[in-house]
């Protein structure tokens, strides 16, 4: 019979599986406890299970993790991992130090299917979807190569990918994280950032994690131009699928927005920017184009930058911009780039 990932199953498809195999409820709690809770990975010290029970657990689960096959260091501290998924190919997350936080950031597929222009994840088409272990995986490999009394605070789905595209994998790994017998990782801690899958903005809502949302545009023209799939779901759905989030969830949304230059950073797109989204609860991120080679677009002059921020502050917009972390080691929005640079061979495919 087949090992289950044991990464890969919440508490109830755990609970499922061992009651299969004639063993007892509880031991998925039991067993979520000293592998998420405590990192104990050694059956011969999870003290409370029955000596028998300890011996199976190898026969029953496979308890693979992603590896990570290189790690760099910025000189800002941001850290990036590469995670080997198989056949060559692999993904990235990105661990990013601030004041009084720790953000993680997790890829949900290798490469991505909604060929967002300016984006180099979306220049290499779809490879595969990651399933649950492998989200789950990013989250426990990061958090285990820590400093001890260091923790990741939060969660950030802005890697490689489209986690609206990958939902299932997306949810069940929140719900993994989140299991309090576990990590007890706080529900409010976790954003999914969506290009903008209309139709699977309430499975967000309905996790309790926060949203996010790639706008960067504030016309349907300029949108339809550089994100295709505006043509599908065009801003007027979309705002008003963020709308119907902010209301069941009482929470803001964040709205992101990449400034390119020449294309949509000038005091006029503020201006439509403001009037568009000023009937949305939400806070506005403005992430200046970090940028690529042959990707056609430009990163505009920090005047610029600063006066499209200054138009929107001024009409009153709560408005942050994006400190660009990681930049040295291509780890910044957008940048998540290995797949060309260090795995030639994954495009072959
Ligand atoms: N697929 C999801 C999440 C990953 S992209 C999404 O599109 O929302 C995370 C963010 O990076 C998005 O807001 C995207 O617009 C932004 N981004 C992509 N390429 C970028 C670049 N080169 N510079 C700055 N931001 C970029
Ligand atoms: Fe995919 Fe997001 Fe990049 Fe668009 S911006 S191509 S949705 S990863």
């Amino acid at each position: 019979m087949d090992k289950a990932k044991f990464y890969g199953l919440t508490q109830p498809e755990l609970e499922q599986y061992l009651v299969g195999r004639g063993k007892q409820k509880f031991r998925a709690q039991q067993l979520f406890r000293w592998i998420y809770g405590l990192r104990v990975v050694d059956p011969e010290q999870m003290t409370n299970l029955a000596k028998d029970f300890r011996r199976e657990l190898p026969l029953l689960f496979d308890f693979s993790l992603p590896a990570i096959v290189k790690e760099w260091v910025s000189d800002d501290g941001t850290k990036k991992f590469l995670f080997d998924m198989g056949q060559g190919r692999s993904v990235e997350a990105v661990l990013i130090p601030s004041q009084d936080r720790l953000t993680l950031c997790v890829s949900t597929e290798v490469g991505c299917n909604m060929a967002c222009q300016f984006c180099y994840t979306g220049k290499q088409k779809l490879l595969r979807r990651l399933e649950v272990w492998e989200v789950v995986g990013q989250f426990v490999q990061v958090s285990d190569r820590l400093e001890p009394g260091s923790r990741i605070t939060n969660v950030v789905f802005m890697g490689m990918g489209e986690p609206l595209d990958n939902p299932e994998a997306v949810f069940r790994a929140v719900e993994i994280w989140h299991n309090p017998w576990g990590y007890n990782f706080s529900l409010k801690k976790v954003t999914v950032s969506t290009s903008g899958l209309v139709p699977q903005i309430p499975l967000v809502t309905a996790s309790g994690t926060r949203l996010a949302v790639s706008l960067n545009a504030a016309t349907d023209e300029i949108r339809d131009q550089i994100m295709p799939i505006n043509r599908k779901w065009p801003l007027a759905e979309l705002l008003e699928a963020c709308r119907q989030h902010a209301r069941e969830s009482k929470d803001k949304v964040t709205l992101e927005y990449v400034l390119l230059r020449g294309l949509n950073d000038s005091v006029e797109d503020a201006r439509r920017l403001f009037h568009l989204t000023k009937n949305v609860p939400c806070k506005i991120n403005i992430i200046p184009f970090n940028e690529h080679p042959d990707s056609g677009f430009g990163r505009p002059a920090e005047s610029t930058v600063d006066e499209f921020q200054k138009e929107l502050m001024r009409l009153g917009a709560h408005v942050l911009r994006r400190k660009t972390m990681g930049r040295d080691i291509y780890a910044a929005c957008g940048q998540l780039t290995t797949a060309y640079k260090n795995h030639p061979q994954q495009t072959q495919i």
